[in-house]
């Protein structure tokens, strides 16, 4: 089909989208039938989802496909794939980049999964249940779809839009969006949404993150027949003190409040335990834990690592054990979106025209690409309507969420 300038109907664009609910739902259930799991977790990366990404926008007559590969020796490809498409519009110069992952986390408790099974997806109550299907697969059908409606239509954009699947968002980036950054594909002038958070009725747009930390937490004693423990040191028991100890003294010393948080304070939670030994009756020499922090932007997170080492150095002297700290991440809050960034105002206009409702604009605790965003000074921000299933068994994605969000991405791209 010719591609033609004409003067956008947004309601012409709406009305298109409605018409690919089905699809959209159906590829939705596709892309959740292909997993990307991160080495991190002992998954073989986001190769087949990528393979099958390109596949559905050159379906779409999307041809204008750019592959960004980041080497990555831990997975069986050896590449951590990142795939940018672009659809051109009237102008080149502000382009709308909509930034989704294709990685997800792994199910987790697979007896927790009562609705569907993580990756055999089910639709039900306008629901689609499997692991990643909100996080973050909605938006990118979203995304896709948004685009999708310009070329079934044979309009072309005010702007150019450029659909960005990247890699390893949950493990950090480094392959995936820092990549990309580090490519210098994106410019200062360029609209950047990353619809990886939000609300259930998409009346929140975060241009704020809180710092992160993950923590690894060794605490080595001496093993011992369980019979005969003062012949050995438990480690576990140590293990157990100290994660206790710190969880206090964070939530003691970093206990400020900030409205602009969604969550308006600090959060610390110990989260992963590895398995210590395999019989019940041995004292375990050797005890791994970990803490995941969201931290407010006003605390020196060194700082904070510097005290949680003084605490272990204690706990060291009192128990004779060795405990080690090792900084598995660590993201500091990069200096939040301005209130007036283009991005943020078109946003804010394109929800109140499409959904008759004001938003709010403020702060959240997750990382995600966003911040990598505003680390170069593009400013960007999150969105999307969900009802925040992340990383939960049960997860689902909401269809109407999906096609609605779909309209506003269609909006922002069609925006005069
Ligand atoms: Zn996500």
């Amino acid at each position: 089909m010719e591609t033609v300038v004409i003067h956008l109907d947004i309601q012409t664009i709406f009305n298109e989208i409605e018409k690919l609910r089905d699809e959209m739902t159906q590829t939705l259930i596709d892309l959740i039938r292909t997993p990307a799991i991160g080495p991190e977790s002992d998954g073989e990366g986001e190769i087949w989802k990528s393979e099958k990404l390109v596949q559905i926008c050159k379906a779409i007559g999307l041809d204008e496909v750019q592959n960004y590969d980041a080497s990555d020796g831990r997975v069986p490809s050896e590449k951590r794939p990142n795939i940018v498409v672009f659809l051109r519009g009237e102008t080149d110069k502000e382009r709308l980049w909509i930034v989704t992952h294709m990685d997800i986390v792994p199910p987790g408790e697979d007896s927790l999964w009562t609705i569907a099974k993580p990756f055999n997806p089910i639709v039900k109550d306008g629901k689609v249940y499997g692991r990643g299907s909100e996080d973050n697969t909605q938006p990118m059908v979203s995304s896709i779809f948004a685009v999708k409606a310009f070329k079934n239509l044979g309009i072309k954009p005010k702007r150019t839009v450029a659909l960005c699947f990247v890699a390893d968002e949950e493990s950090g980036s480094k392959y995936g969006i820092q990549h990309l950054i580090g490519k210098g594909l994106f410019r200062k002038d360029d609209l950047v949404i990353v619809p990886d958070g939000g609300n259930s009725d998409g009346s929140f747009i975060e241009i704020a993150e809180k710092s992160s930390i993950w923590l690894k937490i060794d605490t080595i004693g001496k093993q011992a027949h369980a019979s005969r423990p003062s012949d050995g040191l438990n480690a576990h028991r140590v293990g157990m003190e100290f994660a206790l100890a710190l969880d206090k003294m964070l939530h003691e010393r970093y206990s400020d409040q900030d409205v602009l948080f969604d969550i308006p304070v600090s959060t610390f939670e110990p989260t992963k335990k590895d398995r210590n030994i395999d019989a019940i009756n041995i004292v375990p020499g050797e005890d791994t834990t970990y803490l995941d922090g969201r931290i407010l932007p006003r605390y020196d997170v060194d700082e904070m690592l510097k005290n949680a080492g003084s605490l272990a150095r204690e706990c060291e002297k009192k128990t004779g054990a060795k405990i080690r700290i090792e900084v598995v991440n660590k993201n500091i809050a990069a200096p939040p979106t301005d209130a007036r960034a283009k991005i943020v105002l078109m946003l804010k206009e394109a929800i109140k025209r499409t959904r008759e409702k004001d938003v709010r604009v403020g702060g959240i605790g997750g990382g995600t690409c966003a911040a990598f965003f505003r680390d170069a000074g593009i400013p960007a921000v999150v969105w999307a309507t969900m009802d925040e299933m992340a990383h939960q068994p049960n997860e689902y994605a909401k269809i109407d969420n999906m096609v609605n969000d779909a309209k506003v991405f269609a909006y922002l791209a069609g925006q005069r």
